[in-house]
């Protein structure tokens, strides 16, 4: 079977896709993102459940809300799966504009679009 991205256009799609990234630039600062702050709030919690680490679960509960902070915090960069779910999702993008981003909950790319989008959603619904 072929990869994505030996597909017919498919390097042609992903050099444009990635220069309209370039142009487009920050949508959401880092420091904004909800992830980020997602993320602190849970890195905090692991570490006062650190702090008792013989307290009955504190060890359990402590790498459990730890590896739900790496759930939420966005990658630096685009999730190594993104360039082919939208290469396969391009088609629907002039009807389904949500498609034009990843499914990825973590995507470097992806999350600040999302992030903007739903606050500007919210700000057309008032
Ligand atoms: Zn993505």
């Amino acid at each position: 079977m072929r990869h994505w991205h030996e597909e017919h256009g498919a390097q042609e799609w992903r050099t444009a896709a990635d220069e309209a990234d370039r142009r487009r630039g920050v949508v959401v600062p880092a420091e904004e993102l909800l992830g980020v702050a997602e993320g602190r709030r849970l890195l905090t919690l692991a570490l006062e459940l650190l702090d008792k680490p013989a307290s009955p679960g504190a060890l359990t509960a402590a790498r459990s809300t730890a590896r739900k902070a790496l759930g939420v915090i966005p990658q630096s960069k685009p999730d190594q799966l993104c360039h082919e779910h939208r290469w396969r999702g391009r088609s629907s993008w002039p009807e389904r504009p949500p498609l034009e981003v990843c499914a990825r909950p973590t995507c470097g790319r992806c999350v600040p679009l999302k992030q903007a989008r739903a606050s500007a959603d919210e700000s057309t619904e008032m």
